[in-house]
């Protein structure tokens, strides 16, 4: 009589789940064609003269496959939380590329490390092209194929990291939008750096500033050194554009920007807890987005306080932040772009739950805006420690050092480590890394990929892998054994 009762209030509790989700979903979708119209209807003509030229406009189109890729069938706290976030970021960039398109004398050509607060400062508007590397695989396996192939017959090798791979074969079909400069820097490796060459002369060899960041960068001269360079960079600009430094407005984005940290601090912390309210794409995308490509503005500090909102009342209620966790882990390394909807799988068919990794974990500092040269210094050192290269540059310690940092602070079941073949820095230090976390008894899995090109390893092979490592390792049994394998490899599978 009992488990017939708890029976029918679970079928009841999935019946309503299913309904929610699916008003959630909905809701959503909505949203988000709604603001990709609105891309086109506010500028028709310059949206529709741009779709001949950058065909990945075309791509972007898809990005409600991508979500629904991303949410499917998933449950608790994240979902709610994966379904905001991806809409802010799809009118995020539709406003980027608008406002590009639309005001080309405005633009200046950032690299993804480059602090675009500075620029916001100085009335400039930034179109990052690594953005469109990142996004395009997401969205669809395939296309970012074109733009590699692209780069390759142009003789870029084919064994390099994709993603700045992928970006300069963008370039080299033309297909960024126009600017009046560039802003390139030597992050977050020699990859990123030498990219630059190509994108400058793909584009009309326009103006170039490169900042140089020291190599070991962990250390007080470098910053010093750095904010140097940042003020050479805003004498390029106002040399180069019609923008002007204004400080006030600096301080103002820096004071945003500080809300930022605090918010993100906090979630944090709420990621440690045994209960843990949040993690995986839920903690790792919104940080991504917000620390490396967004200007702190009001709309981002609102943004993310309602996701810390939202955590806080998932942490009270004691709710998990998806259901059938059962294993925590750190992944060290960038998720693969090309199967951006990972945190899905791992969450349905073996309850794994990323609560830090790679690209989240490192300094969070608030800026001192008493004077121009402590924002430069606070910004600079943000921006120092960007997303991979506060990892993957300089002394080992940088990448093993933080690693055991986060293995300490989050108590991970095991390890995830996503060997990107293309990314020589982290790959020289996986045997290390390996032996470090066996010292501290925590198992280290490791998947091999290609961070934007599933020729090279396809998704199946990441999640077998994956799947060996659970079962030989771990003892686990998968929570949804048909997830084992999904036939995701060929054309036609976004
Ligand atoms: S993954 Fe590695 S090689 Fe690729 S851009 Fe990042 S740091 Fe460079």
């Amino acid at each position: 009589m009992e488990v017939s009762k708890e029976l029918n209030i679970n079928k009841k509790t999935s019946v309503f789940r299913i309904i929610r989700n699916n008003y959630v979903n909905y809701r959503y979708w909505r949203k988000n064609w709604f603001c990709m119209n609105m891309m086109a209807l506010t500028a028709p003509k310059t949206i529709f003269k741009g779709m001949f030229k950058y065909t990945w406009l075309y791509d972007l189109l898809k990005s409600n496959i991508m979500v629904d890729l991303y949410t499917n069938k998933r449950s608790g706290p994240n979902y709610d939380k994966v379904h905001m976030h991806l809409s802010f970021t799809i009118k995020s960039f539709s406003d980027m590329y608008k406002n590009a398109l639309k005001n080309p004398d405005k633009v200046v050509i950032i690299q993804n490390m480059v602090p675009p607060q500075i620029l916001h400062a100085m009335g400039l508007t930034s179109v990052v092209p690594e953005v469109a590397a990142v996004v395009l695989p997401k969205i669809d396996q395939f296309a970012g194929v074109r733009y590699l192939d692209a780069a390759e017959s142009k003789g870029l090798p084919g064994d390099t990291c994709g993603l700045p791979r992928l970006t300069a074969g963008i370039a080299l079909k033309k297909e960024v939008p126009i600017g009046s400069c560039i802003i390139s820097s030597n992050l977050p490796c020699d990859g990123g750096l030498a990219s630059y060459e190509v994108i400058q002369e793909s584009i009309g060899n326009i103006p170039i500033y490169r900042l140089n960041v020291p190599y070991d960068f962990r250390n007080d001269e470098s910053i010093d050194t750095y904010v140097e360079d940042l003020k050479g960079m805003i004498e390029f600009l106002e040399k180069n554009t019609d923008g002007k430094m204004n400080w006030d407005k600096l301080r103002e984005v820096c004071r945003n920007y500080n809300k930022m940290v605090e918010i993100e601090l906090e979630r944090w912390e709420l990621a440690k807890a045994e209960v843990p309210p949040v993690s995986n794409d839920a903690l790792w995308f919104p940080h991504y987005f917000a620390f490396n490509v967004a200007v702190a503005n009001k709309r981002l500090v609102k943004h993310h306080s309602k996701l810390l909102k939202m955590d806080k009342k998932a942490y009270k209620k004691g709710k998990i932040c998806f259901e059938g966790m059962r294993y925590r882990t750190v992944m060290w390394n960038p998720p693969p772009s090309v199967y951006g909807h990972i945190w899905n799988w791992l969450e349905r068919c073996w309850g794994v739950g990323s609560v830090m990794d790679l690209e989240t974990y490192g300094v969070m500092e608030y800026v001192d805006t008493s004077t121009p040269d402590t924002m430069l210094k606070g910004l600079g050192r943000a921006y120092m420690w960007a997303t991979m290269s506060k990892h993957t540059r300089g002394p080992a310690e940088n990448m093993i050092g933080d690693l055991l940092r986060a293995v300490e602070e989050y108590k991970p079941d095991f390890v995830i480590y996503p060997a990107h073949m293309g990314c020589k820095n982290s790959m020289s230090l996986e045997a290390l890394m390996k032996e470090e976390c066996k010292k501290r008894k925590v198992p280290f899995c490791v998947f091999r990929y290609d961070l934007v090109d599933s020729r090279v390893t396809t998704r199946q092979q990441m999640r077998e892998q994956i799947n060996k490592f659970m079962i030989d390792v771990m003892k686990a049994e998968p929570l949804d054994s048909s997830l084992l394998t999904i036939d995701d490899t060929g054309e036609g599978h976004w």
